[in-house]
């Protein structure tokens, strides 16, 4: 066992040391101006994993002018050959998906099954936008009065922004890399400071499937906003997306409005889960397993609200109950877990405080409820019942294991509760009649409706949300427009 151990801990070791831990600016990999460097930390141990550049204001806007500098000549590639290069990576992500599973599980948290998972749906992206490179089409067509015509063509954005969470380290990179890269954007890309191990991986495979010096620009910082700004306000950028919270998505907004950039916004949830009278249980209670646990509840899709009807609310609370009970807590690398920790301790924080307060208002607990022992960020998965509908948590996302439940009588009642809330970003519906399924689902203010499935996210659908949650789609065919600006040509023809 001990020999065994030892094996363990020397795989986890080789991934980490593997991974370039420098900045990655025109092609090369290169020191931070600062000198300083950014500790990584694993969430399960609170040790530190191993330390990483940290960029300051100097290196961002030596990324910006390699992404400018690169911009004419990767816009005037074929696209068949930047299809090419996606297509090389999407490979390579999954022929070394074991070792990069592990990695970000130990950086992130996540049990490694899911971090598998992560990848291949991270792998996804760069396939479907290879495909997408060569269907960037434009049009042609006669003026209105027959007397000249139009010609309509799409061009590559700009060099773009690009900032990603923690939450899908290498997901969350490779859906705004892959449509960029189609499109023949160049980028300066900044991973959260919790999980940089991903991206700087992610970024070897990129430079070994091909991808010319300064197109791909890597800064890792603990420093976002003060190394950020100076970018966004220098003007050569194009377009900013950004995935994180709504709160950094304003601060964002607003700088963007100085040069009126064009922007993307994945931002915060507060998803409703509808369980109606109708729906199938047994199909009900598997989507809210995957709505609720699936990274732990670290989602921007995560159901954060549960509304059952009132005929199946006890039967729904009991067999939710039951298998959130038997959840393995513990380490992402520990055989049969299912439940990694929480980021951090703010996380956990977060957490206690919200379930807290929806107890002193009359909340039950089923199962969990109180936090876990040990060195690590670790949340046992929680059900509430009785939850009332002002409780701070059927507000703010939970971010975390945790599934409140409350009753409902009628269709109009629960619309009215899904929709009261800032955030717009999915709704997942359970029902068996096929009329309410399509009422509901066009009056529920949501960007995406799962709908009899607790999973939405797919690389080859528009995923966004409305309201606060967001501006723009990610994936799709929708999704390369993202990087593409429309050019009109009047023309005169004699
Ligand atoms: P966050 O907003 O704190 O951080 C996101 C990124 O922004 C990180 O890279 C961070 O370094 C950077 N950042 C922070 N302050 C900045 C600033 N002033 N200027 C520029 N960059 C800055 O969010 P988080 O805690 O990492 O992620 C969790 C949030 O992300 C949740 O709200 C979740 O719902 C949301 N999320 C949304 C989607 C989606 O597609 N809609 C997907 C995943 C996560």
């Amino acid at each position: 066992a001990e020999v065994e151990e030892r094996g363990v801990q020397s795989a986890e070791k080789t991934v980490i040391q593997a991974v370039h831990k420098e900045l990655f600016i025109d092609g090369k990999w290169r020191a931070s101006s600062t000198g300083r460097s950014l500790p990584v930390e694993d969430p399960s141990t609170g040790e530190v994993l191993c330390e990483v550049a940290d960029a300051g204001v100097e290196d961002g806007l030596a990324a910006l002018d390699a992404a400018v500098a690169a911009q004419k000549d990767w816009a005037a590639y074929a696209p068949r050959e930047r299809g090419e290069i996606l297509r090389r990576a999407y490979q390579l992500l999954l022929d070394r998906a074991d070792d990069l599973a592990l990695l970000m599980t130990l950086e992130m948290g996540k049990p490694v099954a899911e971090a598998k998972g992560e990848i291949t749906y991270a792998a996804e992206f760069f396939r479907w936008f290879a495909e997408e490179a060569v269907r960037i089409d434009g049009g042609y067509a006669t003026a209105p009065n027959g007397q000249g015509r139009f010609l309509v063509m799409r061009q590559p954005v700009g060099p773009c922004l690009l900032i990603t969470p923690w939450n899908f380290p290498m997901a969350m990179g490779t859906r705004k890399l892959g449509p960029a890269i189609a499109a023949g954007c160049t980028v300066v890309i900044k991973p959260a400071e919790q999980t940089p191990l991903s991206m700087l991986a992610l970024t070897d495979i990129l430079a070994e499937a091909g991808l010319p010096a300064g197109v791909l620009n890597v800064l890792t910082t603990s420093d976002p906003g003060p190394v950020m700004e100076p970018l966004i306000k220098d003007g050569r950028i194009r377009k900013i997306s950004f995935t994180g919270s709504t709160a950094v998505g304003k601060i964002l907004l607003a700088q963007a409005a100085d040069k009126v950039l064009r922007t993307s916004m994945e931002l915060g949830g507060n998803a409703p889960f509808l369980v109606f009278d109708d729906a199938d249980l047994d199909v009900a209670v598997e989507g809210a397993m995957m709505a609720k646990t699936r990274n732990m509840g670290e989602a921007c899709t995560a159901a954060n609200r549960f509304y059952v009807q009132r005929g199946v609310a006890q039967e729904f609370g009991r067999r939710l109950t039951s298998r959130m009970a038997e959840l393995k807590v513990g380490r992402g690398t520990e055989e049969g877990v299912k439940i990694g920790p929480l980021i951090d301790n703010d996380a956990i924080a977060k957490v206690v405080e919200l379930v807290a307060d929806a107890t002193a208002a009359g909340a039950k607990v089923l199962t969990g409820g109180s936090t876990v022992d040990g060195p690590g960020h670790f949340y046992p998965p929680t059900v509430l019942t009785d939850v009332p509908r002002d409780a701070r948590m059927g507000r703010e996302e939970i971010f975390g294991p945790v599934a409140p439940i409350s009753v409902f009588d009628t269709e109009d009642e629960v619309i009215a509760a899904a929709n009261d809330t800032e955030f717009g970003l999915v709704s997942y519906v359970f029902t068996t009649n096929i009329n309410r399924a399509l009422r509901v689902s066009e009056r529920l203010e949501a960007g995406m409706i799962g709908l009899n499935t607790g999973l939405v996210s797919n690389p080859a659908a528009p995923f966004g949300g409305v309201k606060q949650s967001g501006v723009g789609r990610e994936g799709g065919r929708i999704g390369i427009e993202e990087f593409l600006e429309v050019k009109y040509v009047a023309v005169g023809l004699s």
